[in-house]
């Protein structure tokens, strides 16, 4: 029976396909004590699981897609060799025999075992074959509940799959990207989440905050997923069917369309150069970029590159992301944030305390500064990709004077060091900040002052100014954009940027949404940044803006307190 589940939309556009329904079942073994007289039935279950899960290798290892990364095939092997292992196919045994314990609780065990292990490894290479183990577990636990594959699963996923998951951590869905799943669906987070921004970046129509959907959505059940209204029909009519295929294919066609734009100056009707640049989180990203025709990287979002692995990037490989990046961009400008981990971006080995605001505490610029090492290697890679290209340095969040000033400090201090070891960079590199805190809206001028162009990130303005957790999706609904509070703090920082000269740009995810495109610019804003998929709309919006009309009713929606009437006011500013 059809029925539909509502959500948060947090990628527009129309996906159809199975669900895949994603769990984190490594965290879930349960325990009990067997009799002695199941110690045998107990075992076999183990080694049917085993031997399930070899089988379900065998499957993938003779189908492998053509479209597969090359890795694909000795990845498996990989897996088989771990599954082989006595460490994983006879100690659990033991240990059911000796604890007298369910099969599930044997292997959590024998994996805590091994993982410890994993965690004393000198070799970085060994260290990180942890993951396979994980995985390989994961396989053999889901076998033992008699459930199907885990994910990522390149035979499961596919165009047509759409995954169902509780909740993703940015990290998941980065690791997710090369699965070209049709779709990302999760029980919790909000539209601006990392999460959401990743999916966003894929380009993938998606919802999220879709209440119990684990438990409404059976496995491969036919799902369509309407991302623009966040809505998920589950098991359509035939006729819903054909209307949202007809939809899908307009909605690509306009894709296709807008394509002719790629390299068509962005310029308003009345001659107004506009800036689009784009945001990427991980260096493969620069293909899309390229794509769109964006005219730079507005935000490098350097954090990803640090993700989903045991230990951190060292210089050079630093060096090496950030100089790849730069030289593909080939002379269009490449502005790189420095890491801005914590709050609801964490990093393997980086234990921290479980805090109670997370987004209040010990993040980005906060968190650098109080690791000089850690900062100074970034910086350095960052200085020395900066001879060969435009390379911009951005500072996230900051919030006081003393904090531009340590991190010019530790700029300087990065620049001798690499003097002193004859490597170059460009010595006139420009040093930004991102105004995401309100404090730092109100008080511009110190930042004015001491920086050479500034980046608004709306994504955490809006979540300090009105005191909305971005990832929490029980008050997802009063996440408002263009709440008045923040358009008149845009505004100030705006207009005070363009009062003193200093560049400005936009970098969080209002910088993408066409339905703002001329709401930002009737307040002056002249540089864009954004998901590389939406460069081409919303150059569509700046072609068919006249500036010198939309300035006004820009400035009057500041006036405007009640929700109602700024709807109507902005369909009005949109219009035509
Ligand atoms: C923002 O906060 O708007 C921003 C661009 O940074 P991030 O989304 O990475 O926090
Ligand atoms: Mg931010």
């Amino acid at each position: 029976m059809s029925f539909t589940i509502h959500g948060t939309g947090i990628c527009g556009g129309i996906a159809i396909g199975q669900a895949l329904l994603h769990s984190h079942t490594r965290l879930e073994a349960g325990h009990y004590q067997i009799p002695q007289s199941q110690i045998e039935d107990e075992l076999a279950r183990f080694d049917a699981a085993v031997t399930k899960t070899r089988r379900e290798f065998e499957t993938l290892r003779e189908n492998i897609p053509s479209k597969a990364p090359p890795e694909f095939e000795a990845f498996i092997d990989v897996h088989m060799m771990i599954l082989n292992d006595s460490t994983l196919s006879a100690v659990p045994r033991k240990i059911i025999e000796r604890e007298r314990c369910n099969a599930e609780w044997a292997l959590k065990l024998q994996t805590d075992e091994l993982l410890s292990q994993f965690d004393a490894i000198e070799d970085a290479y060994l260290r990180e074959r942890k993951a396979d183990v994980l995985q390989v577990v994961e396989r053999i636990m889901l076998s033992l509940r008699g459930q199907p594959g885990y994910v990522p699963d390149l035979t499961a996923a596919g165009q047509s799959r759409i995954l169902v998951a509780h909740d993703l951590s940015p990290a998941d869905v980065l690791q997710f990207k090369q699965h070209q799943f049709a779709s990302f669906l999760t029980e919790l987070g909000g539209a601006t989440s990392h999460t959401a921004v990743v999916a966003r970046s894929l380009n993938l129509p998606s919802v999220a905050s879709l209440h119990h959907a684990r438990s409404l959505i059976r496995e491969d059940e036919m799902l369509i997923v309407d991302g623009t209204q966040g809505v998920v029909i589950v098991d359509p009519d035939p006729q819903v069917l054909a209307d949202y295929r007809l939809r899908r294919h307009q909605i690509e066609l306009e894709r296709q369309k807008l394509r002719r734009l790629r390299s068509t100056r962005a310029v308003t009707l009345d001659g107004v150069d506009v800036e689009l640049h784009a945001n990427i989180e991980l260096p493969d990203d620069v293909a899309e970029v390229d794509e769109a025709g964006a005219a730079g990287i507005g935000l490098f979002r350097t954090e990803f590159l640090f993700m989903n692995r045991d230990s951190l990037p060292n210089e050079e490989e630093q060096f090496e992301a950030y100089r790849a990046v730069v030289e593909a961009m080939r002379g269009r400008p490449v502005t790189i944030r420095t890491y801005d981990l914590g709050s609801d971006k964490n990093i393997d080995g980086m234990e921290r305390p479980l805090l109670q605001n997370p987004a209040l505490g010990l993040r980005a610029i906060r968190l650098c500064l109080t690791e000089p090492q850690r900062f100074q290697i970034q910086l350095r890679a960052i200085l020395r990709a900066s001879h060969h290209g435009k390379v911009r340095l951005l500072i996230p969040m900051i919030s006081g004077a003393a904090e531009v000033e340590q991190t010019l400090a530790q700029v300087a201090i990065a620049k001798q060091a690499l003097v002193a070891r004859g490597q170059q960079f460009d010595a006139g590199i420009e040093v930004g900040g991102m105004i995401e805190v309100p404090a730092a809206a109100l008080a511009l001028r110190m930042f004015t002052r001491k920086l050479d162009f500034l980046s608004i990130g709306t994504n955490d303005l809006i979540q300090y100014t009105l005191a909305i957790d971005r990832t929490d999706d029980a008050v997802a609904h009063l996440y408002d954009p263009l709440h008045p509070a923040v358009l008149h703090l845009l505004a100030l920082v705006i207009s005070g940027a363009n009062r003193t000269g200093t560049p400005v740009a936009l970098c969080g995810e209002m910088a993408g949404d066409v339905k703002l495109t001329r709401l930002l610019l009737g307040l002056g804003l002249r540089e864009f940044s954004m998901h590389p998929a939406q460069v081409l709309a919303v150059k569509q919006e700046v072609l068919r803006t006249n500036l010198s009309s939309v300035r006004l009713l820009a400035r009057r929606m500041l006036r405007v307190a009640d929700r109602e009437r700024m709807r109507v006011m902005l369909e009005r500013l949109n219009a035509d």
